[in-house]
């Protein structure tokens, strides 16, 4: 029997230093993250930086060969619910999005070159990157309808189309782009992922996307969703990363196990709103007594928990199958986190404003923040109902339709088989009563 819930020791001091650290460091920096620039923020997190490598806990995401520690899911996932408590924690262990995926992809499929290129620099912290795949004309959702197209121009390309929402675009030093190369192709095949430097020519920076998360303009910061039009953009051969129609391929391997290391960062997010709900119920008095004493709050209180407690279990069992039998062999329990996850942060983050009211729908407590922060992981790595159609169709796979349409556990029938399988007991009993 190997099922085991416990936390190496050792591995469970690096945690509780980890808790200690970012909520020393780094949560203060969310409360003048308006006054400050990219810049400023860059020297904050220099020394941070520097006690995080001198800890091991750099770039933890990665194999040893690459500077990681080869952790793998489990460890990594109880990682990220602790950075998941700060949009600025990732950052200061090496391992923000996207470019802790851009890492992964490029050491999966880069060449030598373009690996001592972009992939060393990027986990030095040198470089900073963003993965351009989301267009505002065609569903996200179903990246088989891209439009962005890269045309062979000798034994390089042409890339020109319109992205939105790459993160740390405007930020970034390269993009790694999704285009379609063959459109004729079978749809899993038309598209291959390119490595752009920022300042080719014909890539146009348009803006940072103001959204729920940043709805006031914002440039340049990170965290920004950045609008790309790519006119006519001229890349070499050395662009090209893996082969061409590996796209698909290639994303595969970055989201699943980035779907993990979200879900944990939601769980993350769900308990410091919980700590903040629990908090409020033990002083807040209202009619009758305290927030505590209503059964309201304390259902909030226990199904929160309840949500929690399942959403991490199944999280951290997923990333165990990761670790275990592979990404392959995962995927229908990381469709389950995926919109079981988004749910339970959701939930949670609204109790907590609710109990708070009006203090919690201001700006002088995080959770408004929070609850707008909440609402895109409901359709971002695969809209929720996406991956509830493929959870569905692929547990349908293991049932039959009954032959006749007749239910399997129908009743009538299921007392005549019953009878024959006793007849002679039956009879037996009728005779000796
Ligand atoms: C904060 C944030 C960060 C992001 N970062 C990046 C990034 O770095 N790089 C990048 O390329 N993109 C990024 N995105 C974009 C994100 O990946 C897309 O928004 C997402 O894939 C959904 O695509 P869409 O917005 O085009 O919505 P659509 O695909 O148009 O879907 C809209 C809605 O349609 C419904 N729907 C879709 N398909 C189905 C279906 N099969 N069945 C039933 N209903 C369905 C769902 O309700 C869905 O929410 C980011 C988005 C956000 C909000």
């Amino acid at each position: 029997m190997a099922w085991d819930f416990s936390t190496e020791p050792e591995f469970e001091e690096h945690l509780e230093w980890m808790r200690g650290f970012v909520r020393a460091e780094i949560w203060p920096i969310e409360t003048i993250d308006s006054e400050i620039g990219q810049a400023e923020l860059d020297r904050i997190y220099a020394p941070l930086q520097e006690r995080v490598k001198e800890r091991g806990l750099w770039a933890a995401h990665l194999p040893p060969e690459l500077g990681g520690q080869g952790f793998g899911q489990v460890k990594l996932g109880l990682m990220n619910e602790i950075l998941g408590t700060s949009i600025y924690a990732p950052n200061a262990f090496g391992c923000q999005a996207p470019d802790s995926g851009n890492s992964e992809i490029i050491a999966l499929a880069g060449t030598p070159e373009q690996k001592e290129r972009w992939l060393y620099p990027l986990l030095a912290g040198e470089l900073k990157s963003a993965f351009s795949m989301t267009e505002p004309e065609t569903p996200g959702s179903d990246p088989t309808q891209l439009r962005t197209r890269a045309v062979r121009d000798g034994d390089g390309y042409v890339l020109t189309g319109h992205k939105w929402y790459t993160s740390n675009g405007s930020i970034a030093d390269f993009l790694v782009v999704m285009a379609v190369t063959d459109a004729d192709e079978k749809p899993h095949r038309r598209a291959s992922m390119f490595i752009v430097p920022v300042d080719a020519p014909g890539v146009n920076i348009v803006r940072d996307v103001p959204n729920m998360e940043h709805p006031g303009q914002h440039f340049g910061m990170l965290g920004g969703h950045t609008e790309i039009l790519y006119e006519g953009v001229r890349l070499g051969p050395d662009a090209l990363l893996g082969e061409e129609g590996d796209g698909f391929l290639i994303a595969q391997h970055r989201l699943v196990p980035g779907r993990i290391h979200h879900c944990m960062r939601w769980l993350g997010v769900a308990r410091r709103a919980f700590d903040m709900l629990c908090e409020r119920s033990l002083y807040r008095p209202v009619r009758g007594g305290l927030l505590r004493d209503k059964q309201t709050v304390q259902n909030w209180i226990a199904d929160s928990a309840a949500q929690m407690q399942a959403a991490r279990l199944m999280t951290l069992h997923a990333a165990w199958k990761i670790d275990t039998y592979g990404s392959s062999a995962a995927r229908m329990d990381v469709s389950l986190i995926k919109f079981f996850g988004a749910q339970v942060l959701h939930d949670v983050v609204d109790r907590a404003l609710q109990a708070h009211g009006g203090l919690g729908y201001s700006t002088d407590m995080p959770l408004e923040q929070l609850y707008r922060y909440a609402r895109h992981a409901r359709f971002v790595d695969g809209a929720d109902e996406v991956h509830r159609e493929s959870v569905a169709r692929q547990i349908l796979k293991a049932y039959e339709a009954p032959e006749d349409e007749i239910p399997t556990e129908y009743v009538p029938a299921r007392r005549e088989a019953a009878r024959l399988k006793f007849a002679s007991l039956l009879d037996t009993v009728a005779v000796d009563g």
